[in-house]
């Protein structure tokens, strides 16, 4: 392959986007040069994901203005500085004191910012996220504490990692209950669940918005 090749999987691109309909997709692009990036971009792709800050931090000033930076991974809040200026959605937070952070930080950079609850689905110990209880106090607070400058629009999950569909299906069934339980009195728009191995499945459950990496960038390599 020579310089010029296109990396991304262009047919899986379009592929999904029919099949997403009015469903937000969120391009995965953690680990990914910002070449593969502006390829998609050119596709007409808006929405990318990332993990890390630093990566994030460095890839943003290269990258059209106009992107909505998605920041998906697990944020810790003496990093919300170097990003509040710019994210577009939070996906990922799991506590009362990281939201205020958030709200502290976007305030100094006189914006508000949109920040998804993560609940914790899956079965693996690994993987972040708040019970139903914990949620339900983090939204108590969030009712009772004026934050201007962040909104709170909808939950995140990830589901088990495994090959038993019932068992994923399972999981996004109960987040969507969540979801739809808290959406009657809150202004909840976005529910993020879905991944390349899970979003069909996702899509069945109602979601409406999938965070789609390796089957539009291809398989990460880690080791760099
Ligand atoms: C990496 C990642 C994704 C994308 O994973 P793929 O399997 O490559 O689609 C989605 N969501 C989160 C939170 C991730 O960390």
């Amino acid at each position: 392959m020579n310089n010029f090749d296109i990396m991304i999987n262009v047919e899986n691109y379009r592929k999904i986007i029919l099949e997403l309909n009015k469903i937000a997709l969120v391009a995965v692009s953690k680990t990914k040069p910002v070449s593969d990036i502006k390829e998609l971009y050119d596709l007409g792709q808006r929405d990318f994901g990332e993990n890390y800050v630093q990566e994030l931090t460095e890839k943003q000033p290269q990258l059209p203005a106009d992107i909505r930076w998605h920041y998906i991974g697990h944020l810790q809040s003496n990093k919300v500085k170097y990003i509040a200026s710019f994210v577009h959605l939070v996906h990922g937070v799991d506590s009362f004191k990281l939201l205020k952070e958030i709200n502290k930080q976007a305030e100094k950079a006189n914006r508000i910012v949109n920040c998804l609850l993560q609940v914790h689905i899956a079965q693996e110990e690994t993987k972040f996220g708040l019970d139903e209880k914990e949620l339900e106090e983090v939204m108590n607070g969030v009712a009772k504490e004026s934050m201007p400058h962040i909104k709170v629009i909808g939950l995140m999950g990830m589901a088990s990692f495994t090959d038993d569909m019932n068992k994923v299906r399972n999981e996004f069934r109960y987040l969507k209950g969540l979801f739809t339980k808290y959406s009657a009195h809150s202004s909840f728009t976005t529910l993020s669940m879905g991944m390349s191995s899970d979003y069909k499945a996702a899509i069945e459950e109602g979601t409406t918005m999938v965070r789609i990496g390796s089957l539009l960038f291809g398989e990460r390599d880690y080791i760099k």
